[in-house]
C-alpha cells in the first residue's frame, strides 16, 4: 500500500522543527529513521497530514562524554552507536546489545530517538535507557525539560511525550562495569527480542556492592528489577548465585502470551538467560 497524502517539512533546526508541530495542531508526525515509522504510513495505521522530518538537523546526531555521563543526539543511527568506541569502553552493556538491533540495512537509518519515542516492548535501546537510568533531554514549545526513562515508556509503543514534543538527546551515566553480560534469544538473529536480560556487577568484600538488571520482552514496557538487584547486594556469592538469581528474575515478571510464545515459555526462557547472564558476569567481574 501507499501512504495517505501529507505534507512534508524538512527544517534545519530543532526550534523550526517544534514550530512545525505546533502549526500541525495535533496532525504532525516526526521523521527519523522511518524505519518503523514508513511501514506504519504505508499500512494507514498512521495518517499524519504533515511530516517533519529531522535528518536536515545536524545538531541532533553525536555521541559525546560530559563528565560521568555519555551524551547521544536522537538522530545518532543505530550503526554509529554499535561502532562508537566511546560506547565500547564506557557503555559496554549497550555496545554488546547493539549487535541484536534488527539488521544491518535498519540499523544504517534507524535512530536512537526513533527506537525510545517508538518504545517497542521488545526493542533493545528502551531497554538500555531503563538499564542505565537514562535521561532524556525533550524539545518542546515551552523549552526543554528532562524525563527520566522509568517516567518516559508509559505502555507497549507509547511514551510519555505531548504532540509537539521531540527527544533531543539521552544521558546515560556511566557504570561500573566489573563483570557483565547481555543475553537475549529471537527467533531468528534481528528479529525482536522474545526475552532478553541485561546485568552488571561491581563486587565487594564477600558479596556485592552493586548490582543492576533489566529485562525486556516480558512486559509492556522494558522493566528494571530493582527488587532483584537488592536480593542481590544481600547475599554472600557462590557457586548457587546464578540459579538463585534465576529464580529471582523469574518470579518478578508476568509476561503476557502472544502469536510468537506463550507467557510460560518467555518466563522459562527469561529464567534460563539469567542463569547465564550471571555466570557471564561472575565470570568476568576481574
Ligand atoms: P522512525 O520510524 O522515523 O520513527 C518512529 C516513531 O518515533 C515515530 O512515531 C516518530 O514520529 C517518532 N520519533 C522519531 N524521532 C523522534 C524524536 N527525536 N522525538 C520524538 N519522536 C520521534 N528495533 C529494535 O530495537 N530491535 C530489533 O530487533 C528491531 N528489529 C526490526 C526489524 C525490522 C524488520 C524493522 C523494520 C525494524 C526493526 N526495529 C528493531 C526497529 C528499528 O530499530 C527502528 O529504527 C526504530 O524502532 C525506530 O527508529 P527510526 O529512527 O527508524 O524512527
Amino acid at each position: 500500500m501507499k501512504p495517505a497524502r501529507f505534507d512534508y517539512i524538512a527544517p534545519k533546526t530543532l526550534a523550526a522543527a517544534v514550530d512545525a508541530l505546533v502549526a500541525s495542531n495535533g496532525e504532525g508526525k516526526l521523521l527519523a529513521g522511518g524505519q518503523s515509522l514508513l511501514p506504519l504510513l504505508n499500512f494507514r495505521m498512521a495518517r499524519p497530514s504533515v511530516l517533519v522530518d529531522l535528518n536536515g538537523i545536524k545538531e541532533l546526531s553525536f555521541i559525546e562524554q560530559r563528565g560521568n555521563n555519555v551524551v547521544i543526539g536522537a538522530l545518532t543511527r543505530h550503526f554509529q552507536i554499535e561502532h562508537s568506541p566511546l560506547i565500547a569502553s564506557e557503555l559496554p552493556v549497550m555496545s554488546a546489545a547493539m549487535r541484536h538491533v534488527a539488521h544491518l540495512a535498519i540499523r544504517n537509518r534507524g535512530t536512537i530517538g526513533g527506537s525510545l519515542s517508538h518504545a517497542d516492548p521488545a526493542a533493545e535501546l528502551p531497554m538500555m535507557a531503563m538499564f542505565y537510568g537514562a535521561r532524556l533531554t525533550v524539545q518542546g514549545p515551552a523549552g526543554r525539560r528532562t524525563i527520566a526513562a522509568k517516567d518516559f515508556f508509559v505502555d507497549a509503543l507509547t511514551n510519555c511525550l505531548e504532540p509537539e514534543d521531540i527527544v533531543a538527546e539521552i544521558e546515560f551515566p556511566v557504570l561500573w562495569h566489573d563483570g557483565w553480560a547481555f543475553e537475549e534469544v529471537a527467533r531468528r538473529f534481528g528479529d525482536f527480542a522474545l526475552a532478553s536480560i541485561a546485568v552488571s556487577i561491581k563486587p565487594g568484600r564477600s558479596g556485592l556492592d552493586e548490582a543492576r538488571v533489566a529485562v525486556m520482552g516480558v512486559a509492556d514496557t522494558p522493566l528494571r528489577l530493582e527488587n532483584v538487584e537488592k536480593q542481590l547486594c544481600e547475599i554472600e556469592v557462590d557457586g548457587r548465585t546464578p540459579d538463585r538469581f534465576s529464580e529471582w528474575v523469574r518470579s518478578s515478571v508476568t509476561p503476557n502470551s502472544d502469536l510468537h510464545a506463550s507467557a510460560e515459555y518467555r518466563k522459562h526462557l527469561l529464567g534460563e538467560l539469567a542463569k547465564r547472564a550471571m555466570q557471564t558476569a561472575l565470570a568476568t567481574k576481574g
